[in-house]
């Protein structure tokens, strides 16, 4: 017996809609692809191009950019139903849809929009979103990337890495020191990856998230024109932080939906396996679990939920509820996913059965978008004042 669909009470006829379809998209057409493209550490082509067809990689566009103009608790939703069945598909579709999309919707020129929301929101383009350094992971802020203008222009030297879909994109929005050396001056740049100057360094082979491309990008004298500027030369910081907590919520989605897919995987095992004669569902030890498995993640759904209305709504308190739902549901994941795992015994150990690839993506919820530490230091900074 399936589970009632969680979370749906207080959602509006549209949302449930919603909702509905992308889990028909993802339990249909994603999961039967998931364990291959672990395996193949590839770029999930088929599902990117039915996303493109079902409008999720324009979710919050708005329309007359050819987007459906939905907010961040709906693009929640797309990632907790994708993430239930395979979080690396939910990464590439969520990346583009937000970090990539909703950032040139929100901040681009309309030339900016013109020419690149169509091909990202179609999915003929691929887009990435580059903070990264590996001298600057949580303090991004001491980031090296510098730009200088260079004619009418910009000229970019410095390295990205830990890039979602770096390896394969067509375009790149690159934050970049300006300004004087001392000043902690960020602007955003939309680089086409065929720039002058720009090059893909490494892919990694990764432990999850296999199906999400990860790489670095070389900026050497990188060349490009005043069009590529995304706001004012000193708006990027205020860019980024924006940008990181919308971020956080949808990585807290992403979270529920592993812990929601790993929950559902260890309850169908606990109907049908037997041992000591009975099922193992009918072991209290292993009802507990469920049952805790079941409280966590419908916690961290009801936090994920409150933040995402906070975010969307720019309400004061915002970043650190943002911060409160990451932290929680990325903990909620690794737990609920270890768990499950437990529940399958050594069958849970093995890639015929999906609960250690959610065990293996769910450790990254807890490190990316800012890891548990510093989610904990920003509540932490919010609450002393
Ligand atoms: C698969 C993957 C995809 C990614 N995608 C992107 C992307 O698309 N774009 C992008 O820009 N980045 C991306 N990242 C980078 C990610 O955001 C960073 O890895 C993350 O912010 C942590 O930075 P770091 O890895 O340099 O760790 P570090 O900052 O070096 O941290 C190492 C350890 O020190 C701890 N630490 C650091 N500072 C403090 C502190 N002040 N107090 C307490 N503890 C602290 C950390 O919590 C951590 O445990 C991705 C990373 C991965 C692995």
């Amino acid at each position: 017996m399936p589970l009632a669909p969680p979370g749906d009470l207080g959602l509006s006829a549209e949302q449930v809609l919603l909702r509905r379809t992308v889990r028909e998209f993802a339990r249909r057409d994603v999961a039967p692809r998931a364990t291959a493209l672990d395996a193949a550490q590839g770029f999930p082509e088929e599902s990117w191009r039915q996303a493109a067809e079902l409008g999720l990689l324009g979710a919050t566009a708005p329309p007359e950019h050819g987007g459906a103009g939905l907010g961040l608790a709906e693009l929640c939703i797309v990632g907790e139903e994708l993430a239930a069945v395979c979080v690396a598909t939910a990464a590439t579709v969520l990346h583009q849809a937000d970090m990539v999309v909703g950032r040139l919707a929100r901040h681009g020129s309309e030339a900016q929009k013109e020419r690149w929301l169509p091909g990202l929101i179609d999915g003929s383009l691929i887009g990435c979103l580059a903070m990264t350094e590996p001298e600057a992971g949580s303090d991004v802020m001491s980031m090296r990337t510098r730009a200088e203008p260079a004619g009418e222009g910009w000229r970019l030297n410095g390295t990205k890495t830990f890039i979602t879909n770096g390896p394969v994109a067509d375009l790149a929005l690159v934050y970049a020191r300006t300004g004087a050396a001392e000043a902690r001056q960020l602007a955003l740049f939309a680089i086409p990856t065929d720039a002058p100057g720009f090059a893909r360094g490494r892919k990694f082979s990764k432990m999850g998230w296999r199906g999400s491309p990860t790489g670095e990008l070389v900026l050497d004298d990188c060349e490009v024109g005043p069009e590529a500027l995304v706001g004012g030369a000193a708006e990027g910081r205020a860019i980024l932080f924006a940008g990181l907590d919308s971020e956080r919520i949808l990585l807290a989605a992403e979270s529920v939906g592993l812990a929601q897919g790993a929950l559902e995987a260890a309850l169908a095992y606990a109907r049908e396996r037997r041992q000591f004669g009975r099922p193992i569902g009918e072991f209290q030890l292993i009802q507990g679990k469920l049952a805790d498995m079941f409280a966590e993640t419908e916690a961290a759904r009801a936090l994920t939920w409150a933040a995402a209305a906070r975010v969307q709504a720019e309400a004061a308190g915002a970043r650190e509820l943002a911060s409160a739902a990451k932290l929680l549901a990325g903990d909620v994941a690794m737990g609920v996913t270890t768990e499950a795992v437990q529940v399958l015994g050594g069958y849970g150990y093995i890639d015929e059965f999906p609960v250690e690839r959610y065990m293996r993506d769910a450790k990254l919820m807890q490190i990316g978008g800012g890891t548990a530490e510093i989610q904990r230091t920003i509540i932490a900074r919010a609450l002393l004042g």
